[in-house]
């Protein structure tokens, strides 16, 4: 049986008591939240942290709610508080409603034992490559509030992933929350294929789209599995931005998908593979994601 080392442990009663223990514990101390990440790590001493700060207690952090201005400009969002767990997340029908990207996501992520305790947090903090609400915050063009000793800062998840398992959330910092901005004319897709239910991508991808007036206003577009971090498809954006959705403009964003991303080989298949499903799945996100915001703009 595998067993993490040995590591002390705290429960925070507040999200500032939980910022002043990372402060205080230094960079030896990391916040636990689902730990379906964590632990495994620890198990297999890939992590070894002295201290854990449990934040499971902090029912403030579990939200997800609409309204606020962003800082970017749209007059109002949704907010999902950091500690929110995968099944909130797959039940929420306000998420349903406005980025179904959220739904078609949590249907295949993990088993119901990791979707009950799992958080938007813990994922997005784990920086996987693999990690499908990464790429689906990327697409939805999500802003992201850390807070630190300093206070509390807003990051677009543009800026969120630094590198492998590396995000802007520095070892003092606490994510809090995940913002939503919501704009008219929005329709948004995730697309996956595992090896088996319940088994991470061997590709993914997620679509956001907003049209107006039969135009794409604005797109995301990011890929799970293919690369050393959550890949983020500016160049297919940059080429869909102010066209007319078609089928053809969608295939070409699959090609440049294909070739964008930078998958390595791995038991779940070789490189040639995997650059396919990453243009097959781009295609087919911004396929559903346009027929979903057309049906919403009638
Ligand atoms: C068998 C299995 C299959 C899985 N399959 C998938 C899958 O198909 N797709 C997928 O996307 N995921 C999958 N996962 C991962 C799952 O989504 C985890 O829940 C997620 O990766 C981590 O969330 P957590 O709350 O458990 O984080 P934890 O394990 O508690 O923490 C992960 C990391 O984030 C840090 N952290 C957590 N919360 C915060 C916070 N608020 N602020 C700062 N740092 C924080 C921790 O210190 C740690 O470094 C799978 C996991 C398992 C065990």
């Amino acid at each position: 049986m595998q067993t993490p080392a040995s590591f002390e442990y705290e429960r925070a009663t507040s999200v500032e008591g939980a910022i002043a223990s990372l402060q205080k514990l230094g960079s030896e101390a990391r916040i636990i939240a689902g730990g379906h990440s964590l632990l495994p790590m620890m198990k297999l001493r890939l992590a070894n942290p002295e201290y854990l700060i449990d934040i499971n207690d902090l029912a403030e952090l579990s939200y997800i709610r609409e309204g606020g201005a962003t800082t970017s400009g749209s007059p109002s969002q949704i907010r999902i508080g950091a500690l929110t767990r995968h099944v909130d997340l797959l039940k929420s029908e306000l998420l349903a409603e406005r980025f179904p990207l959220f739904r078609d996501a949590e249907t295949v992520i993990a088993d119901p034992v990791v979707r009950n305790r799992g958080t938007i947090g813990g994922s997005l903090c784990q920086a996987d490559a693999a990690e499908d609400l990464s790429a689906v915050c990327s697409a939805a063009q999500a802003e992201v509030v850390i807070r630190g000793p300093d206070g509390e800062r807003v990051v677009g998840m543009e800026d969120f992933h630094i590198g492998p398992y590396m995000t802007a959330v520095g070892a003092g910092d606490l994510l809090t929350e995940i913002r939503l901005p919501l704009r008219p004319g929005a329709g948004s897709a995730h697309e996956k294929v595992e090896r088996r239910a319940g088994d991470w991508a061997i590709a993914a991808a997620s679509a956001a789209l907003w049209i107006d007036g039969g135009t794409i206003a604005d797109v995301g577009i990011a890929l799970s599995a293919v690369g050393l971090t959550t890949i983020h498809l500016s160049r297919a954006e940059d080429l869909l931005r102010g066209q007319t959705p078609s089928e053809e403009l969608f295939a070409q964003a699959g090609e440049i998908a294909s070739t964008d991303c930078s998958p390595g080989a791995d038991g779940r298949g070789p490189i040639d593979y995997k650059r396919h499903l990453a243009g097959v799945l781009t295609t087919r996100a911004l396929r559903r994601a346009a027929t979903r915001a057309l049906n919403q703009e009638a």
